[in-house]
């Protein structure tokens, strides 16, 4: 496949654009390529500026639920661009979007419209803080929740405790405001709450671990903390960033059966205009300006055209639309887990409905970051680069899930299917 073009192009692009890229990871570093410049996308393909087109697996890594240019969600976003772009002012469409979020997370008396993810779980976390009157948080090793400063936190090593900083920039004083834990180690949560309980505002979790491979957790996990947070007066965030929406049966929280206190939400609801929101009842919401007391705002919160992309996508999210994306999954599970099969099972497919992940080994499928093998991004970053040059494109790092869209169908999997056999006997993986 010739890249040419994109390679001279991101010749240039380094001269003005930090590494090439506005988000790092789009940089390819971890698969030790160059990135694609995309020229326009339909469905569930990108043509480059070099016209190679691409089975997209990542569809913007979520948010493309029913695929790229989605022509009902053009429509809609282009309806309402010829009344204006931003108003900086309430209009009906935040209504709108405002009740098909309620429906879907029942716990939710108000909400409250960002811009991104990243802003929702900030708000999440201030509102918690401010509601709480406390400081620290509870996160997990291997979460992500987006780039918030108290959130950009890891373990040095391993054991509940407080974390270093995943960046430089964030201040010490803000990373010590952050326990932190491994995922499915009730015991160190408990260990946590015992010593810091009446200082703890909320423990954060993504229920449905989805950044760092897709690391289903146990039910009886997540109800655990939910117990930890009443008898402490804490509250439980939901990271739902990326599972809202992506089920049949609802929430994750629906699936899992734990209701949490507040949930941040992005990606789908914005239908790939940028959206973000969180939700609670209306005795945490209420806290929130111009009711209460903490602060938070947007200049471009509610926007008109992002509005409309979310409400359209929620409204082709029917029953049919999950049937579709759940047996699709199904498809290309059984499929994919006959060709890693053939060659002795390098990787294993995870997958849940229309998310799915290829864990590194022949392992049971981690649940915690550090059961993931050190190498598996090497493994992978072979894989990536034979796959992109049949036409198929995964999220480039081992890490990052993959995203099936209504718009994918049994011609793109048994596609990918044959791709990824060719692939991994050229790389004699057998
Ligand atoms: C993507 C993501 C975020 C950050 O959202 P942005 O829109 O990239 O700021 C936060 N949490 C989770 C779980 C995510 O998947």
């Amino acid at each position: 496949m010739d890249r040419t073009k994109s390679d001279t192009m991101h010749r240039v692009a380094v001269e003005h654009l930090v590494g090439g890229v506005n988000s790092p990871v789009r940089a390819f570093k971890s698969v030790h390529g160059n990135p694609i410049y995309f020229d326009k996308a339909s469905g569930a393909h990108v043509t480059d500026i070099d016209g190679n087109v691409l089975v997209d697996f990542v569809q913007s890594w979520g948010p493309l639920i029913h695929g790229h240019s989605h022509p009902e969600i053009i429509g809609a976003v282009h309806e309402k661009m010829l009344n204006g772009t931003s108003f900086g002012a309430p209009h009906l469409g935040e209504i709108e979007l405002a009740k098909k979020v309620k429906n879907r997370f029942k716990h939710m008396d108000k909400v409250r419209f960002v811009s991104s993810g990243t802003e929702a779980v900030m708000s999440a976390v201030r509102l918690a803080r401010g509601y709480t009157n406390r400081d620290l948080l509870i996160k997990f090793e291997g979460c992500y929740h987006g780039h918030v400063d108290s959130l950009m936190v890891s373990s040095g090593s391993g054991l509940a405790t407080f974390g270093i900083a995943s960046s430089p920039g964030i201040p010490n004083d803000t990373v010590a405001t952050t326990l932190i834990c491994p995922l499915d180690d009730i015991e160190a949560v408990e260990f946590l709450f015992r010593e810091h309980g009446q200082e703890i505002a909320a423990v954060v979790i993504e229920p449905l671990p989805a950044n760092n491979g897709l690391l289903i957790q146990r039910n009886e996990f997540l109800t655990r903390l939910r117990t930890l947070c009443d008898e402490h007066n804490s509250l439980l965030i939901f990271d739902e960033v990326i599972s809202g929406f992506r089920f049949k049966h609802g929430s994750y929280s629906d699936i899992c059966g734990v209701t949490p206190d507040i949930t941040a939400l992005g990606k789908v609801i914005g239908g790939g205009l940028p959206v973000g929101a969180y939700g609670a009842r209306d005795e945490i919401m209420h806290k929130l300006s111009p009711l209460g007391p903490v602060y938070q705002a947007g200049t471009l919160s509610g926007n008109p055209l992002a509005m409309a992309a979310g409400a359209k996508t929620l409204d082709l999210l029917d029953e049919g639309a999950y049937d579709y994306l759940d047996n699709l999954g199904a498809f290309m599970e059984e499929k994919v887990r006959a060709v890693l099969e053939k060659h002795g099972n390098p990787m294993r497919l995870v997958r849940m409905e229309s998310l799915f992940w290829f864990s590194p080994g022949n392992l049971d499928p981690a649940i915690r970051a550090d059961q993931i093998p050190s190498d598996a991004g090497e493994l992978y970053a072979d894989v990536h680069r034979e796959l992109l040059e049949r036409g198929y494109m995964l999220a480039p790092s081992a890490y990052e899930i993959g995203f099936l869209s209504t718009s994918h169908n049994e011609t793109h999997i048994l596609g990918f299917v044959e791709a990824l056999d060719d692939s991994l006997t050229h790389l004699d993986w057998s």
